[in-house]
């Protein structure tokens, strides 16, 4: 994974708050980079943090998946425990779409972070008409030449998609982007007026994040760019027309299995809104 001493303070810029446009307050100092919060909204960030061009070296490194589920995932019929979570997720997330939207699976389905394909290739099994958006040309490749799926390499804003999604999902991505709020808005162009948005990210008021302060696991200043709370998400995804209207911390959840620090939210669109 990222070595921290690989970067210094060139690679990095300062931001500011992405609803509030002002800058943050320090919270934990990691040179070169900084944990800072809001004043306003209390939205947690990184700020120094890498510039787009060293964000992208980071995740063409073929290396950036090793370690994690997708390096067991890509070892066809792995039975190590990362996989069997990451099938325990995919299952309990491909049932709980079809709770939501209360119909059996079928539809326009995009995973925007589709990582190796793993989700992706399932939700076409289930029945989906599946499509994807992946920023690593590594795991972008491998979904399309090893998986066969339909995924674009790049930013969501630059694939060429038609709206109109019945689901739009996001598994571990929003931490990632840029700017949360055009992120959230882009979805919001793309997604059905009647779909649902679902997604998981850790969140920073969990008991490990609160607990371990700097050593917590799921920190990781290069990558990992913005820590939301249930509060500050449902203050973003408004912001982009979108209503946060379920949010599962239950670890014991299959949506959301083994995962202290994390949650997976649902959320649709908010009417006349855009
Ligand atoms: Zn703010």
């Amino acid at each position: 994974m990222t070595e921290p001493a690989r970067w210094t303070a060139e690679d990095t810029e300062d931001v500011v708050c992405c609803l509030c446009r002002v800058p943050g307050t320090l919270v934990h100092d990691l040179v070169p980079f900084g944990v800072v919060r809001c004043p306003q909204c209390a939205l947690v960030f990184i700020s120094p943090r890498l510039r787009p061009e060293a964000l992208q070296r980071l995740y063409d490194d073929a290396g950036y998946f090793e370690g994690g589920v997708y390096d067991a995932g890509v070892r066809a019929e792995s039975r190590s425990p990362a996989m069997l979570l990451q099938r325990t997720w995919t299952a309990g997330r491909l049932a709980l779409i079809d709770r939501e939207r209360d119909l059996p699976a079928g539809g326009r389905l995009l995973e925007v972070g589709a990582g190796y394909g793993l989700f992706l290739a399932a939700a076409r099994e289930a029945g989906w008409a599946a499509s994807g958006v992946e920023l690593s040309r590594t795991g972008a490749k491998h979904a399309q030449d090893t998986l066969g799926l339909d995924v674009f390499c790049g930013q969501l804003e630059d694939a060429p998609l038609e709206p109109g999604f019945d689901v739009v999902c996001a598994w571990d991505t929003a931490e990632h982007v840029p700017d949360p709020v055009s992120f959230w808005r882009t979805v919001r162009s793309l997604v059905a007026d009647d779909g649902v948005v679902v997604f998981s990210t850790p969140y920073v008021d969990s008991l490990p994040a609160r607990l371990l302060g700097t050593r917590w696991w799921t920190l990781k200043p290069a990558e990992h760019i913005w820590h939301f709370t249930p509060r500050t998400h449902a203050l973003l995804l408004a912001r982009a027309g979108l209503a946060l209207t379920r949010v599962v911390r239950n670890p014991l959840a299959p949506a959301n299995a083994g995962r202290l620090d994390s949650l997976v939210g649902v959320a649709r669109p908010i009417p006349g809104a855009s």
